[in-house]
């Protein structure tokens, strides 16, 4: 069932029970009324007819009949009777066979004083009657045609009333629920138009400041989110291909040269030694994509174990010292007093990868190849600085340098692939960390890692 059906449903079922519950009680209320007023009118002919009987000398049963059966206030069936303390009937007027009156029952009503019954539409009120002498029980009854009629009629009325106002009102509902919710179709039919090929589009905000405005707000909103990580990715995936297919061509080039003809040993081991170093910066740029993807895939923290920094340090040294012997890094721990004092928790790997770039480029971007690497505790924090003395980097790349595949112009020849820095802020904030970078283009570079303590 759609939304609107059953908007319109439930506004129909609460409109009925308001309705309903209105007509119900006028309906009550007026059956009420006519039952007192029909009631009201058999007393009062009662009441008259006993105080002629009783209280004009003149008039006696004979004349009162007389007198009464032709009054034209007679009500339809009216039957009047009127009994003396011996509950003997002194006078009746008019006839009914189910009238019968038994003596309890005008017993009881010289005791409760009024008693009003109503048998088969006919309704019939006893009541004490007294005056000097006597206490009389008084009987008046009748059929009350033209008020029942009147309110059987009022009856349908309200039921004719109730029921084409269900018609109507479910169409009202209807009509209402679709008007209320045809910015919501909108939205969805916005939404369907947008696909992962083109997530450039956006969904329709509207006029209003309402929630709907506020949902293709918030969608549009995720919509910009998610198209600059696709943006991103697939730059990401272009930029990785064209920095693997660089050393493949380069491989390929040479190998096919070195087949063109037959070729010394010497040759040979030049050209495969050449061969060997792409083959090692591919597989560098194999690892660190593969480290980029894992340190993308937000390990869980309960995966992490307690890293001491200083054992970090010392084998991204050992690592970047692997890389090229003539690199230096020289590593000192400030006021460190106790190993748990600079222990966090992380994955050893990662955090091993992320030194070992920076002391790299430290070592790769300095004329002296000396990255300088200290370590020190910051109240709750671990804090690792690596320095060097060499190019520095501008202002203007300060931001970029850590964007994937970014480098700046003045690199000369040095290789890379822009990829560790951005691994490295990566790795750094996947453990609650961040990386900050102070440098001037001559002066040499500072980055500065800080990572929270294990607790
Ligand atoms: P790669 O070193 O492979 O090019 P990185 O992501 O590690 O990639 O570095 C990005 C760029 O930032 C480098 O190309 C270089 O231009 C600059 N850079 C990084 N570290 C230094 C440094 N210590 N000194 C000067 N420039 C640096």
């Amino acid at each position: 069932m759609t939304i609107r059906t059953r908007l319109a449903l439930q506004f129909m079922l609460l409109a009925s029970l308001i309705l309903g519950t209105a007509f119900i009680v006028v309906y009550v209320l007026s059956a009420d009324y006519r039952e007192d007023e029909f009631m009201g009118r058999l007393k009062d002919r009662g009441t008259n007819t006993a105080k002629l009987l009783i209280q004009v000398d003149e008039v006696n049963e004979e004349l009162l009949g007389k007198i009464e059966g032709d009054n034209p206030v007679r009500l339809p069936e009216e039957v009047i009777r009127i009994y003396d303390h011996h509950n003997k009937e002194i006078f009746r007027l008019g006839h009914q066979p189910s009238d019968t009156m038994k003596s309890e029952l005008l017993d009881n009503v010289r005791l409760s004083g009024e008693q009003r019954t109503d048998v088969g539409g006919r309704e019939r009120i006893a009541f004490l009657f007294t005056d000097r002498f006597d206490r009389f029980v008084v009987v008046a009854s009748g059929r009350d045609i033209y008020g029942r009629s009147k309110l059987r009629n009022e009856g349908r009325v309200m039921l004719a009333t109730f029921l084409i106002g269900q018609v109507l009102i479910f169409l009202v509902g209807r009509f209402y629920a679709q008007r209320a919710l045809s910015p919501l179709q909108r939205l969805g039919n916005d939404i369907r138009d947008i696909s992962a090929v083109d997530l450039s589009r956006r969904v329709h905000v509207g006029k209003e400041h309402d929630e709907l405005a506020q949902l293709a707000g918030s969608f549009n909103e995720l919509l910009d989110r998610l198209e600059t990580t696709f943006l991103s990715q697939k730059n990401f995936i272009a930029n990785a291909s064209h920095e693997m297919r660089t050393p493949l061509t380069s491989i390929s080039g040479q190998l096919e040269v070195l087949l063109l003809k037959a070729r010394s040993p010497e040759e040979y081991g030049v050209s495969l030694n050449s061969v060997l170093d792409d083959m090692h910066a591919l597989n560098r740029l194999a690892d660190r994509l593969l480290q980029m993807a894992q340190a993308e895939n937000k390990a869980p923290a309960s995966t992490f174990t307690p890293v001491r920094m200083d054992e970090v340090l010392w084998a991204s040294r050992t690592e970047v010292l692997r890389i090229d012997p003539a690199y230096s890094v020289d590593i000192e721990l400030i006021d460190v007093e106790d190993g748990s004092d600079i222990t966090v928790m992380g994955n050893e790997n990662l955090l091993r990868s992320l030194f070992t770039n920076l002391v790299e480029n430290a070592c790769k971007y300095s004329s002296d190849h000396r990255a300088r690497v200290e370590l020190r505790v910051d109240r709750d924090d671990v804090l690792v600085r690596v320095t060097d003395m060499g190019m520095g980097i501008a202002q203007e790349h300060h931001d970029r340098v850590f964007e994937p595949f970014y480098r700046t112009n003045n690199t000369g020849g040095t290789k890379g692939h822009g990829i560790g820095l951005s691994l490295a802020r990566r790795i750094a904030e996947l453990h609650d960390g961040r990386i900050t970078l102070v440098s001037a283009v001559g002066h040499g570079s500072a980055f500065t890692t800080r990572l929270p303590k294990a607790a």
